[in-house]
């Protein structure tokens, strides 16, 4: 009979997550078993869970349930398959939650996260056909025990520790956004969503490109002015809600503009539009928030000012080892955030804390499924 463990498992869309045994996953010939220590919640969880589900709606119909949520998550491997290398029982791990095929043409070149064959763990699908082999690795870690293919594991440090770890895979959002608006040293970057899950990481990240002003732009206030006591020289606010957010980025860029705007916008997208109309000729524009609603702009105004548009989605696994570093040497500060954390029983609590983010602070949700390791 198979060994039991407690995991978090949406059953039916709408409904509460259900905390209950379920068989512990069997490890397969390239398999880790792995006990995550903490997993962190992301920004399209809550909306998962509620059904509620704006990106990509057209796959919900093929997300088989029950399943376990969590994708971002750190742990200690437990136990290896017969081939595989380079890992034992008690390693200390970033479980990469993303799937890529390998094969396809993105893959192999430097776009693993465009793969069109991706998978998220604890997700919808998110292609059609999803890959067959995947099927394994489809729950999340928000669970007593996780299967993972070994390739998709990173080494943790023994100075790195799971809490300064946890969120690895929305740093790698991050840094891909901003790998892809090509700060230069002395751009003013505007940064949307600024307080939210990823914003919060674009932030930190965007200091480590040299910017001569990084403008974070938000919705609360007191939220924003913890986010700009991280380093005051250089971070300045708007609230979206308390100023006028024109006006205040061109006071902020002495009326030329900013260089970069990094979008992380859930939903609004007339902060987006109105940040685009503060950008200088030539400035660049990476939408990387999910909002699922129109851009409303002016054809002209985009050609007049010959901007750049772009987009990013996801990370890139061969960015965790360089992120991993960020965090050992102290150039990404996570440890500026707040972390509330939650048990696995607790999951349900976590969401609603998550989803209404109440407090003068911006935060970020660890769920920890073996409190005991953590
Ligand atoms: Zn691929």
């Amino acid at each position: 009979m198979a060994k039991l463990m407690q995991a978090a498992q949406l059953v039916a869309l709408g409904q509460p997550l259900q905390v209950r045994e379920v068989p512990r996953p069997a490890v397969a010939e390239e398999d880790v078993l792995v006990r995550p220590v903490r997993c962190g919640l992301n920004g399209g969880d809550p909306h998962l869970v509620s059904g509620d589900f704006r990106v990509s709606p057209e796959y919900l119909p093929h997300l088989k349930l029950p399943i376990t949520i969590g994708h971002d998550p750190v742990g200690v491997v437990a136990e290896v398959g017969p081939s595989v290398e380079g890992f034992r029982a008690g390693d200390r791990v970033f479980i990469n939650p993303n799937m890529e095929c390998g094969r396809c043409v993105y893959c192999r070149t430097d776009g693993a996260h465009i793969c069109t064959s991706k998978m998220l763990r604890g997700w919808v699908p998110l292609t059609a056909q999803p890959v067959a082999q995947f099927a394994r690795y489809k729950d999340g870690l928000c669970a007593e025990y996780a299967v993972a293919h070994y390739s998709s594991l990173f080494k943790l440090p023994d100075d790195v520790s799971f809490k300064s770890a946890c969120h690895l895979n929305e740093i790698g959002v991050a840094y891909r956004a901003l790998l892809r608006a090509r700060i230069t040293h002395g751009d003013v970057v505007v940064v949307t969503g600024a307080t939210g899950c990823t914003g919060m990481s674009v932030v930190l990240l965007a200091r480590l490109f040299n910017p001569r002003k990084i403008i974070a732009v938000a919705r609360d206030r007191r939220k924003l002015a913890h986010l700009q006591a991280i380093d005051p020289d250089l971070i300045e606010t708007v609230s979206v809600l308390e100023d006028n957010l024109s006006q205040r980025l061109t006071e902020l860029t002495d009326g030329i503009g900013a260089d970069v705007l990094v979008d992380f916008v859930p939903r609004g997208a007339e902060v987006t539009v109105q940040s685009m109309y503060r950008l200088r000729p030539g400035g660049r524009v990476i939408l990387a928030g999910g909002c699922t609603e129109e851009l409303s702009i002016s054809y002209r105004f985009l050609m007049r000012s010959s901007l750049e548009i772009s987009s990013s989605r996801g990370p890139c696994p061969q960015d965790f080892p360089l992120l991993i570093d960020f965090i050992r040497t102290g150039q990404f500060r996570s440890s500026t955030i707040e972390v509330r954390e939650f048990g696995l029983g607790e999951t349900n609590d976590a969401l609603r804390v998550f989803s209404e983010r109440t407090g003068d602070r911006p935060f970020w949700v660890h769920i920890l499924p073996n409190a005991d390791l953590s």
